[in-house]
């Protein structure tokens, strides 16, 4: 027992974040950062939004949801800024789901949602991939529970094509359906458009992995008005000030440099093919990967033991160990220089270099 702890938080499990290690020279390939640094604008940006910080942060955010909603051709009402996407994800497990619409996802996907549906005491059903680790759309048909799914999923990176995605969110009229669009940039179709005809969606968006601003914490919900203003509710009764001045003013300038990160992910899906296209050569099995990862195991050896093998070489990759998936490693791809010190480690493991 815990001698502050409510007990309703007891078997509260936290999420676990990939490791940020302070070791020189690693190649860090464990959390889907960017290789690339953000656009030069935003350095300004942020500089001059400090200097303002005697102040509080405008809590509607007006300049970056106008810049946000011209990029994603919706209305600044579609839209509520947030302190990371996770927090977007806290504020709609919170508004919409409950005993009764509880809250479906794929047994193998982000593991913030299950965190959520602890914290909030919410009934969740994790629907299995199938066999290839591929969503089986009919399962979410008619469910009459809330559902979230990343789209692409993670970790392995699967993407549905929009017809499925709009198929879900229309067969489910009285339930809200949470699209997580983290990795959406990496060769996706974005579900935003379906927000002007379907009532339920709810799109969430980051900064952090196309936008190269995991370190700023800036995300995005998108969805019909009603949706966004009972968001708010709940927005303004944890955090009105949620998205501070600097990243405010930071992610602005980054939707006005919106070309710098659509070539800066061209170049990332470049890389994914190359790496893909060498782990393949050494064996290994991948997923078909949409997103800025790619997810791989191999016949002669471990998930674990490569993991840790390649952690001696300095790669830190993400490795998870739920069943299902502890023969795989999560491998963000990150320069093109990156890639090749990867590969090269891999065959060296394998004996094959
Ligand atoms: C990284 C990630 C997020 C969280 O992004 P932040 O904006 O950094 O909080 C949300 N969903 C998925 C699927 C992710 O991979």
């Amino acid at each position: 027992m815990s001698r502050f702890l409510s007990s309703r938080h007891e078997t509260l499990k936290p999420y676990v974040p990939g490791e940020q290690p302070k070791i020189t020279g690693l190649c860090k390939l464990n959390t889907n950062e960017s290789p690339y640094p953000p656009s030069p604008d935003v350095a300004k940006a942020a500089s001059d939004a400090a200097m303002m910080c005697n102040l509080y942060s405008d809590p509607e955010c007006t300049q970056l949801r106008e810049d946000a909603a011209r990029v994603y051709n919706v209305a600044p009402e579609c839209i509520l800024p947030v302190n990371g996407s996770d927090e977007i994800l806290s504020f709609a497990f919170l508004a919409f789901c409950d005993e009764r619409t509880g809250i479906a996802y794929p047994d193998i996907t982000y593991g913030f949602y299950s965190v959520l549906s602890g914290l909030y005491h919410i009934p969740s059903t994790e629907i299995p991939l199938d066999n290839t680790f591929n969503i089986n759309v009919s399962d979410y048909e008619g469910l009459h529970k809330n559902i979230a799914i990343p789209n692409p999923n993670a970790p392995t990176g699967i993407i549905l094509p929009l017809s499925d995605i709009e198929r879900i969110v229309s067969s489910n009229p009285d339930n809200v359906v949470i699209i997580d669009e983290a990795y959406i940039d990496f060769g996706g179709e974005s579900a935003v458009e379906l927000i002007k005809r379907y009532d339920n969606l709810l799109v969430t968006r980051t900064f952090s992995k196309s936008h190269s601003l995991a370190g700023a914490r800036l995300g995005l919900g998108i969805g019909c008005p009603e949706i966004i203003r009972e968001l708010n509710t709940i927005k303004y009764s944890i955090n009105p000030y949620n998205v501070n001045r600097c990243t405010a003013a930071i992610g602005s300038a980054a939707l006005r440099n919106s070309e710098y990160y659509m070539n800066n992910c061209a170049e990332i899906m470049k890389t994914r093919e190359f790496t893909v296209k060498e782990l393949t050569r050494l064996g290994f099995e991948l997923t078909d990967s949409m997103a800025n990862f790619i997810f791989a195991r191999h016949d002669k050896i471990s998930g674990l033991t490569l993991y840790k093998k390649l952690r001696e070489r300095g790669i830190l990759v993400r490795h998870f160990d739920s069943e299902r998936i502890k023969e795989y490693n999560r491998i963000t791809i990150g320069s093109m220089g990156d890639m090749m010190r990867l590969v090269a480690a891999a065959g060296e493991i394998l004996g094959t270099a």
